[in-house]
């Protein structure tokens, strides 16, 4: 998976384009862009680390239905407007993410990829070429509570690339949006 730098470039280029000007509107695009990895905070409480990550919170079902989720419970707003921005900046985090991933073994149950079509099937899906890096941390020991994410187990070379590839990929997206609302 790409970092927050990837998923927040990519949520604020959607919220420039969808909802210009609304801070409503980009607080709800950057939240959702982000919100799958959430799933990384039921792994650290069990002590499974990133075990538990990747599972049916990236998918296109959870999407729309945290899309729709939004739509209900924003008061004051048209359903269709926050159930589209909301739907797709949490697609975006599932696109980045499926693009991150190395293809899947047909013939093991490797669990690399993404469950994209959740809850239709719990295939997993991987772009045929990886775009993005995933992040990883140094260390053997699983992420837990007790041994939390520290900077120095995310400062590494493999890091330094990705972020670099993330930002070479998506701040010309960011600008190219800029350049349009400016028109
Ligand atoms: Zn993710």
């Amino acid at each position: 998976m790409p970092s927050p730098l990837g998923h927040t470039l990519a949520g604020y280029a959607l919220a420039r384009l969808m909802a210009p000007g609304s801070r409503t509107g980009t607080v709800q695009t950057l939240t959702a862009a982000n919100l799958p990895d959430l799933d990384y905070l039921v792994g650290f409480a069990t002590g499974e680390g990133g075990r538990a990550h990747g599972g049916p919170s990236h998918s296109l079902g959870a999407a729309l239905l945290c899309g729709a989720a939004a739509g209900l419970l924003t008061p004051g707003k048209r359903f269709g407007a926050t159930f589209g921005l909301v739907t797709a900046a949490y697609t975006s985090h599932v696109l980045l993410d499926y693009l991150s991933k190395v293809a899947p073994d047909e013939e093991d149950d490797s669990d690399e990829g993404v469950p994209l079509l959740w809850p239709l099937t719990s295939r997993r899906f991987a772009a045929p070429r990886q775009v993005f890096l995933t992040i990883e941390t140094t260390g053997r020991r699983a992420l837990t509570l007790r041994r939390p994410l520290t900077l120095r187990r995310l400062l590494n070379r493999h890091n330094a690339r990705a972020l670099l590839r993330e930002a070479a990929a998506l701040l010309p997206a960011v600008a190219l949006v800029e350049a349009f609302r400016r028109r």
